[in-house]
């Protein structure tokens, strides 16, 4: 992946840092013993209206009926567990949300978040298994649960499914992730040279080792540990900034990678139009669009497609993962 290709910020945000404030969140809620049972019903129609909203569906129905749809997915290292090598074969599978909580409720679970056109795998050939899914009937016998049923021969996959997200490959790890990622919008599969919704480091789409922030940050404190010589290496919980001449969070609704342009190179006509950034490029932030028109990458942007609400849906649906993953148990 060279780096000095363009990535186009234009949207996206993503942010996994909820996993903190989620613990924050759920702590104070337990020390609310004081509050009323007004409030607590209150709360509580406030959480269900703001879980109808991120989660259309209901949530004790597979969507596998409805068809292809952009629906939120779960990936199931119970059921798939990822392979060692990234290049080996590998059957991936992805699960609705209701499939997440009913039929994989107990395993260990990776959220995508949304990917379009997806048929959900609970239930398949794809699920190696071999689980049942639950929620669904048996067409012929009516009996609840399903299992090696056809999947959907539709369904595109990406390494998201074997929990490896970015260009970099990096398994992600919520506890341990410091920085902001972005969904790109993925207008290539990996088929056709494009990421297929992916998840992004900052860093990585403009070239930079994913190490950046640290070493640029050993620099200046070098300069300083030299004056006075004290508690430096305190600060490894902070968040990891946005790398240099990349835009800010609220500048950009979705963009897409060097990886979707270059698949899709009609896109670069694009970069530096009205709604569009200029492409960004390694080293150096946004190219000067408007004095060398350069062609490079252009983020689609968010009059065109239904991606108003990603970025709402980001911080809610940090909610739900955190949820998910810490109360399945407790849960059921
Ligand atoms: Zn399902
Ligand atoms: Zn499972
Ligand atoms: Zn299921
Ligand atoms: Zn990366
Ligand atoms: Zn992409």
């Amino acid at each position: 992946m060279s780096a000095s290709e363009p990535v186009e910020p234009l949207a996206g945000t993503d942010q996994q840092k909820n996993s903190q404030d989620a613990g924050k969140r759920r702590e104070s809620f337990s020390s609310q013993n004081s509050q009323t049972a007004k409030e607590f019903i209150e709360s509580q129609m406030r959480l269900e209206a703001d879980a109808r909203e991120i989660l259309p569906y209901s949530f004790d129905s597979c969507t596998q009926a409805l068809g292809p749809l952009r629906q939120i997915l779960f990936a199931c290292l119970t059921c798939n567990p990822p392979s060692d090598k990234p290049d080996a074969p590998h059957t991936s599978a992805g699960v609705c949300y209701s499939c997440s909580i009913a039929c994989h409720g107990e395993h260990t679970l990776v959220e995508l978040f949304s990917k379009r056109d997806f048929v959900c795998d609970c239930g398949t050939t794809r699920v190696s298994s071999g689980l049942p899914c639950t929620l669904r009937t048996d067409p012929k016998t009516g009996a609840k649960g399903v299992r090696s049923q056809e999947p959907a021969p539709e369904n595109k996959y990406n390494h998201n499914f074997q929990n490896r997200f970015c260009g970099c490959g990096e398994d992600y790890n919520a506890f341990e992730e410091k920085g902001t990622m972005f969904q790109c919008l993925g207008l290539g599969t990996v088929e056709t040279g494009g990421c297929g919704e992916d998840w992004w480091h900052p860093e990585c789409l403009i070239g930079l080792p994913r190490n950046w922030y640290k070493k640029a940050k050993a620099a200046t404190e070098d300069v300083e540990a030299a004056k006075q010589n004290g508690e430096a290496d305190d600060n490894d919980d902070e968040d990891t900034p946005l790398p240099p001449g990349f835009p800010a969070e609220d500048d950009f609704e979705t963009f897409l990678c060097y990886k979707c342009v270059e698949s899709n190179p009609w896109l670069k006509r694009y970069a530096g139009t009205p709604g569009f950034l200029p492409a960004v490029y390694e080293e150096g932030g946004l190219s000067k669009g408007s004095e060398e028109q350069r062609t490079s990458a252009e983020p689609p942007n968010a009059s065109s497609e239904p991606l108003t609400n990603t970025k709402k849906r980001k911080a809610d649906d940090d909610d739900t993962t955190e949820a998910k993953e810490t109360d399945n148990q407790s849960q059921t």
